[in-house]
């Protein structure tokens, strides 16, 4: 049974991943290019492992055995020396995450599964960056991963039903809910949400309605917990744009294509949550939902 798991990237979702393993008692490596970036994750686990605390979900034991269960590294060699399970989980771009798989096709141990978390990229492209494509696995968490049950596993077209199911047990363990699909641009989750998030991008960009409304609709009309343009923030704009490139090139169906709005305020550095504005204004610790001036 897989006990020693490294995680690589600990952006958004690197340490959320890396949360719900240690938590889970796994021994946990998370590995960054930015040492920044590694001690803001550890305090982003440490304050959601407080909230959970609050909430009453977990013992308050729990933090520091889940924390004494994480360790750093900026380095990927000495990062997956020892692991049983790499999970990637670096920025949506292929020609890195191809770069990354070679890597770890060198350092980690013969045997050793390499998963990705990536949102949309083939799994069958990243395993072809590797010696060991039928260890190659998608496992695409949700954001964010200590709250969602999903896991969506995608089997590239050499995977091994043996790593499948290994992968299907392993996501139980962690009490999430495994969901196995083919791997096809976008998946199942991003091939039917991007589409959704990019029309509603469209219906504001053709002033058909301003931020609030639509979200407003899709809340109270669809029961939707968070309107398309309030998830498209707290997803990552950047990365928004990212997956319906791979849906666009993919399939060469100009449904796909993303909306010039959305480039738009990709290339200006308006990705949402993560950059403090996108479609909303993002004030640290506040909860309030402003619409971004430039939509008013
Ligand atoms: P992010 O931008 O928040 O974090 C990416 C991290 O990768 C950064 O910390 C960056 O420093 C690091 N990185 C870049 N190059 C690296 C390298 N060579 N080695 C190690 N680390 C490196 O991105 P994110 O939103 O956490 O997305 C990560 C992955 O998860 C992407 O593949 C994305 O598609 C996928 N994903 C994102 C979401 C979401 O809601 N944001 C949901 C599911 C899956």
């Amino acid at each position: 049974m897989i006990q020693t798991v490294s995680v690589i990237g600990a952006g958004t979702m690197g340490n959320g991943i890396a949360h719900v393993f240690a938590q889970k008692g796994f021994t946990v490596k998370l590995i960054d290019v930015s040492q920044e970036q590694l001690e803001k994750a550890i305090k982003t686990i440490g304050k959601n492992l407080d909230r959970q605390i609050s909430k009453g979900t977990i013992a308050e034991s729990l933090k520091q055995t889940t924390l004494a269960n994480l360790t750093t590294s900026t380095f990927i060699n000495e990062g997956v020396e020892n692991a049983e399970l790499v999970i990637e989980s670096a920025t949506e771009n292929i020609d890195l995450k191809l770069k990354i798989f070679n890597q770890l096709d060198e350092f980690a141990p013969a045997g050793c599964i390499l998963a990705t978390n990536t949102s949309s990229i083939s799994i069958t492209k990243i395993g072809s960056a590797t010696k060991r494509p039928e260890l190659v696995i998608g496992m695409h968490f949700m954001n964010p991963v200590p709250v969602m049950k999903l896991v969506e596993i995608i089997n590239g077209y050499a995977t091994d039903r043996e790593v499948t199911n290994n992968i299907v047990e392993l996501s139980k363990t962690l009490d999430k809910v495994p969901c196995v699909v083919n791997d096809y641009p976008g998946f199942i989750a991003n091939r039917i949400l991007m589409p959704m998030i990019n029309e509603a991008i469209y219906s504001l960009y053709e002033g058909v309605a301003g931020v609030e409304e639509i979200d407003t609709v899709m809340k109270l009309g669809m029961a939707h917990p968070m309107g398309p343009l309030q998830l498209a923030d707290f997803i990552g704009l950047d990365v928004c744009l990212s997956i319906l490139n791979v849906l666009y090139q993919g399939f060469g169906n100009q449904k796909y294509s993303p909306c010039p709005l959305l480039v738009n305020m990709v290339m200006a550095g308006y990705k949402g949550v993560k950059s403090g504005e996108g479609f909303y204004k993002y004030i640290n610790g506040s909860k309030e939902l402003i619409v971004s001036s430039r939509f008013n």
